[in-house]
């Protein structure tokens, strides 16, 4: 990180519209981590303004500089802490004009900490729908800062705005208006903080006194929690009253500068909506409903995109097979490096119709209602109302969803979401389902207008979210906490989804799917082919040499070279601890090698079905054609198929997920309970619907 550029923060409050503008300013040359919650993780973007090179950080939402949780104390860090490294030289407040007071608290702790800081005001739309009329020059005078309106989805005054910050940057002066000054507030001690950090400002020593990591050095830190011990300060106390005085202050300021109009019947809209949304019985069945739809279109509306695509894949590998000569590279680079991009990129519009649903569900404001209706549910079963959005993120991938929990403050609940979030049906277990359903469930089923595969998929996501459930509950008598718990969320208002953001975050989710699990993907991919195109010892000499000699039947050959493969040694070493699932040793390496993370199974596959193969046939085909060695008939049977899905739902395959876990409970106790209880519930599962079915 180069330490020369100037770092803009945009922060403010949950649905101000930070990451709109953000997207609206950076385009797509934003880096987000790799896992990437909605506003969880921080996005950093280069960009030129005005000619000058910058680096933009979208922080996740806060109300003031009193942190509580994990994600608000990144927010609060950034903006405080100077030795951070992305310390911001200049903040935007992105403040959303129809709720100004509210807004404006956390701005005018950031005006007082004296950091060059701009106010963007944005939803200057739906203020005026309101009725609020803002007069933005008075505003700006009485903050002594600079005020831009902005409205970030229709991308209005950026211009302006990319302006200000610069001016703002360049033209730092000492002349920073105090909204609430603490020192007449609390005194004298302030001024000895002052002394202790040997910085003349009286915030930053207000906020050093309220224990937050101000940049202090340790030496300080203790100076001043002494100071705090003999003066007996409490600081609920201390925040209580700077909150009061300043919202005293907000509201002298807020009168001067706002007038508020009548206007007709508007926004009654909302509060009709919401009484059918959010009624005790509809209000679930349209939620229910609304998945139940969404499970039905991800099946449907992919299956022409993904023929397409297994089109252009077989066309492609027949194209390299013919256009390199004959040998290694040829074998390498079509059934191991093709093969496993093959399996993996066919399901890129699956996961993107996917996202689209998220996305716009989150967006119209309709899964904050769905938060508040499921709260009382998920009370009793030991989650809260927050827990819905990890969830239903894990729907898409545990790894950002975990991470979102950490908008649960008590501790309890939010353990438990972190728990039981891996059993939602991940995205990466959509592959496997496919790709099971599409060979042991017939296609042109249907009942009414629901298609058999889409609802045997269903019942799988169903399963997934029961489970979740029904552990969370047992966890619920076993984890002890005396913590009680509130709800508190604001309702959003309810907004058309803007079409930018819902593509940018399918096209975000698409490339870490892509780019995070395809290097894992195509590695294993050549590792397996190496392992399944070379043996030990004489035996596999001798079927080698067989295969060279090109009369006997390819066929028979290729399947027992597999089997005396490296791969197929230690699958078959497996074998019998996998037998009573109905499992044989082809599919106890794909187990082996999908611990790491569950997409990889698919690519194994096709890559260990693949192998030795002249002509190439997709996938599904090749497995299709399986017999089992005993009995001769097709190898992949309903019976197969439930007990693999089932493994598949249950299994923590997935090492990502358990670093994250690792992470966010900071204790190894918790990821091993996890990885265990997620095993067992695999086999035994398995294995009952094996011996059940077969
Ligand atoms: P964040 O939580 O602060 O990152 O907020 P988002 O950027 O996710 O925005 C929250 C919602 O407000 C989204 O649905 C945006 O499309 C919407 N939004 C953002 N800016 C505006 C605006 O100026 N006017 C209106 N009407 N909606 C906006
Ligand atoms: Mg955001």
């Amino acid at each position: 990180m180069e330490a020369s550029k100037l770092n803009i923060v945009l922060a403010g409050n949950p649905n101000s519209g930070k990451t709109t503008l953000f997207n609206a300013l950076t385009g797509l040359k934003q880096k987000v981590g790799n896992y990437p919650g909605i506003t969880v993780e921080k996005k950093v973007a280069d960009v030129d303004i005005v000619g000058h090179n910058v680096r933009i950080i979208d922080v996740p939402g806060i109300y003031s500089l009193y942190s509580k949780s994990i994600d608000e104390k990144v927010a609060q860090s950034i903006i405080c802490d100077k030795f951070q490294d992305d310390y911001a030289d200049v903040v935007v407040v992105v403040a959303d004009a129809s709720n100004l007071r509210r807004s404006i608290f956390l701005l005018t702790q950031i005006i007082d900490l004296k950091i060059p800081v701009v106010l963007a005001l944005n939803m200057i739309d739906i203020a005026s729908k309101k009725g609020i009329i803002l007069d933005v020059n008075k505003l700006s005078f009485e903050l002594g800062i600079e005020i831009i309106a902005i409205n970030a989805r229709k991308a209005r005054g950026l211009l302006k705005l990319k302006d200000a910050i610069i001016r703002t940057i360049s033209n730092q002066s000492d002349n920073y208006k105090t909204i609430l000054d603490v020192n007449k507030v609390f005194g004298k001690i302030i001024l000895e903080v002052n002394q202790i950090r040997g910085i003349q400002n009286d915030y930053a020593s207000f906020l050093s006194l309220c224990g937050y990591d101000m940049g202090n050095t340790i030496e300080q830190k203790v100076k001043i929690s002494v100071l705090s011990k003999d003066n007996e300060l409490i600081v609920d106390r201390l925040q209580a009253k700077e909150t009061v005085r300043r919202y005293k202050n907000i509201d002298i300021i807020i009168s001067k500068s706002t007038k508020i109009v009548e206007v007709a019947g508007k926004y009654r809209v909302t509060e009709i909506i919401d009484k059918i949304l959010m009624h005790p019985f509809f209000g679930y069945l349209i939620f229910l409903s609304i998945l139940f739809l969404m499970f039905q279109a991800v099946f449907q509306w992919s299956s022409l995109p993904m023929d397409v695509i297994d089109g252009l894949f077989t066309k492609l590998s027949l194209w390299t097979a013919s256009a390199i000569p004959q040998g290694i590279l040829n074998d390498l680079l079509v059934n191991g490096v093709l093969a496993g991009i093959g399996g993996i990129v066919i399901f890129i519009p699956q996961i993107a119709f996917l996202f689209a649903f998220i996305v716009f569900l989150e967006d119209t404001g309709y899964m904050a209602r769905v938060s508040f209706i499921t709260d009382r549910f998920l009370k009793q079963v030991g989650l809260n109302g927050r827990s819905v959005i990890p969830l239903l993120s894990g729907v898409a991938c545990a790894v950002p969803a975990i991470m979102s929990a950490r908008t649960i403050s008590n501790w309890k609940e939010r353990l438990i979401t972190i728990m039981v979030t891996p059993l939602m049906s991940c995205s990466a277990r959509l592959p496997v389902y496919t790709l099971i359903i599409s060979l042991i469930i017939p296609v042109d089923v249907y009942y009414g207008i629901f298609n058999l595969q889409g609802l045997v998929l269903m019942l799988f996501y169903i399963l997934g979210f029961l489970a979740a459930i029904i552990i969370a509950f047992l966890l619920k008598f076993i984890i002890k906490s005396k913590e009680r718990s509130f709800f508190v969320m604001e309702m959003p208002s309810y907004k058309i989804p803007d079409w930018k953001t819902v593509i940018y975050t399918i096209f975000e989710k698409v490339k870490i799917f892509l780019f995070d699990a395809g290097k894992i993907i195509i590695a294993i991919s050549i590792i397996l082919w190496f392992l399944s195109s070379y043996g030990p010892g004489e035996k596999f000499k001798q079927i080698e040499d067989k295969w060279q000699d090109k009369e006997f039947a390819q066929e028979n050959i290729a399947s027992e070279k597999l089997e005396y493969s490296y791969a197929g040694l230690i699958g078959k070493v497996i074998e019998p601890a996998i037998k009573p699932l109905g499992f044989d040793w082809k599919i106890g390496i794909s187990l082996i090698t999908s611990f790491a993370a569950r997409e990889v199974f698919v690519g194994t596959m096709s890559t260990i079905y693949s192998v030795g193969d002249d002509d190439i046939v997709s996938i599904r085909e090749r497995l299709r054609r399986e017999r089992n060695k005993e009995t001769g008939e097709p190898f992949f049977t309903t019976a197969v198929g439930i007990s693999l899905m089932l493994f598949y739902a249950f299994a923590m395959q997935c090492m990502t997920t358990v670093a994250v876990v690792y992470r966010e409970t900071n204790s190894i106790k918790w990821p091993l309970l996890q990885f265990l209880y997620l095993t067992v519930l695999a086999y035994l599962s398995s294995f009952i619907a094996f011996q059940l079915l077969s």
